[in-house]
């Protein structure tokens, strides 16, 4: 910062140099209440809002993308899901609500899961990721 600056610019500049770092910053973490947001509104469009869970968030998982502790209504996103496009995230949730009503993936949970519309696109695209696998690997 050039020492000739008045002290009013410098304050200013630096809450602007700040407040920059900040968004950078929470643009490069997974961000748990984005998540419970984006939940929110699927839950709200498909779900008619009946679906509670008690917490969600990201946590590092190396094989799976998403879980349900179907018991306590607790979802976890795997945190390098954070570079998917938003509509495949937004698949991941869709799936991992539709496991708060069924822990299985027999026809009611697909019936739930297939409400989000690009759920088959998005099967595809996992597939594709996790092409060692014939089974996107979504738990
Ligand atoms: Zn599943």
């Amino acid at each position: 910062m050039p020492a000739w600056m008045p002290q009013g610019e410098r304050d200013r500049w630096a809450g602007e140099m700040r407040r920059r770092l900040q968004r950078r910053m929470e643009r490069a973490r997974p961000s748990d209440e984005r998540l419970d947001h984006r939940a929110q509104a699927l839950n709200a469009r498909h779900f008619g809002g009946r679906l509670h869970w008690t917490s969600i968030g990201f946590a590092d998982m190396a094989r799976r993308w998403g879980s349900c502790t179907f018991t306590v209504g607790a979802i976890r996103i795997a945190t390098r899901a954070t570079t998917l496009p938003d509509w495949v995230l937004d698949y991941l949730l869709v799936h991992e609500l539709a496991h708060l009503e069924h822990s299985d993936h027999g026809p009611a949970f697909k019936e739930l899961e297939d409400r989000y519309p690009l759920s088959e696109r998005a099967r595809g695209y996992l597939m594709a990721l996790d092409h060692a696998t014939t089974e996107p690997a979504v738990d």
